[in-house]
């Protein structure tokens, strides 16, 4: 548990935080939670909470000219729910991008770095003076232009959607990262063009959490092997956002392993992706996905 001088966002009744973590990906990370609660404990108020905390971090990155590039991350299992929010820096080249790529990574598997009381003080400092001026959220607005990306394409929807959803869809990643086993990667976007994680809408975000939910809830009842999900979004190009149109990614492992090769292999695909199904695989899995998955249609 943190202390309290690491908080540097509190909901009133304190069910949610924002802290500088003890471990870090990358410098200035922060962590959101509610430090009693499970991913199945979160509720839509909590997750419509949290928006707002990561919405008003990411704008006081913007703002205060830190950058505009980021990775959320988290990892679904038994424990507390925690996002970590990671602040990428600009790369001049592919070579500074595959760089901090790896240092993310790695520390993902193999744990953050430790930061020293001094640096946390700073960081924290850096924080309130920040997100004080944060107070107010200029919420997106609904009309964007369509983009001429692949979730803006209606055959790229047609091809991949496993639920259709009120604002958002889930679709089925036609290249799946998996650990073995059943391969079980879904991307949930929404039916609007938003490219950038502060373009999208609180009830757009809610509704991604909630199918989230029901996909982990479903596929841990069906499927004995599910140990991990893995939850990542992707802002800019140096954070590894390769689509330019919001997604979450929902991953499931299977892979129980904790040793060290186990973490090689999470750590494998993740970065180096999977390659494309056959096409003939992808239309039955997804026509198989639409079956099982037809109650949660919204
Ligand atoms: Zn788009």
């Amino acid at each position: 548990m943190s202390c309290l001088s690491d908080v540097i966002l509190e909901s009133p009744d304190s069910t949610l935080v924002a802290t500088v973590p003890e471990q870090q990906l990358l410098h200035k990370s922060l962590s959101v939670f509610a430090p009693q609660k499970k991913f199945s404990d979160w509720t839509s108020q909590d997750h419509a909470e949290s928006y707002t905390f990561m919405q008003r971090i990411a704008k006081a990155w913007k703002d205060s000219g830190l950058t505009d590039q980021y990775l959320v991350y988290s990892k679904v299992d038994s424990n507390i729910f925690k996002w970590e929010m990671i602040p990428y820096q600009k790369c001049k080249n592919v070579f500074g991008r595959i760089v901090q790529q790896l240092q993310v990574l790695w520390r993902t598997v193999f744990g953050g770095m430790i930061i020293l009381a001094k640096n946390k003080q700073d960081q924290v400092g850096y924080y309130k003076a920040n997100l004080k001026k944060q107070e107010t959220i200029i919420y997106p607005s609904y009309t964007q232009n369509a983009g001429q990306d692949a979730f803006c394409k209606q055959e790229t929807i047609d091809r991949q959607w496993v639920v259709i959803g009120e604002k958002v869809n889930v679709l089925f990643n036609y290249a799946p990262i998996g650990f073995g086993g059943e391969k079980l990667h879904f991307l949930i976007t929404p039916k609007e063009h938003r490219k950038a994680f502060t373009d999208v809408t609180q009830e757009e975000y809610v509704e991604s959490m909630q199918l989230t939910n029901q996909l982990i809830m479903h596929f841990s009842e069906t499927r004995e092997c599910v140990k991990n999900v893995y939850l990542m979004n992707k802002t800019g190009v140096d954070a590894g956002q390769t689509v330019d149109h919001w997604h979450l990614h929902v991953v499931f492992s299977t892979n129980t392993a904790q040793n060290f090769w186990g973490r090689i292999t999470v750590f494998k695909n993740i970065l180096f992706g999977s390659s494309p199904m056959k096409k003939e695989a992808l239309k039955q899995k997804v026509e198989d996905l639409r079956n099982e998955l037809a109650s949660y249609k919204s």
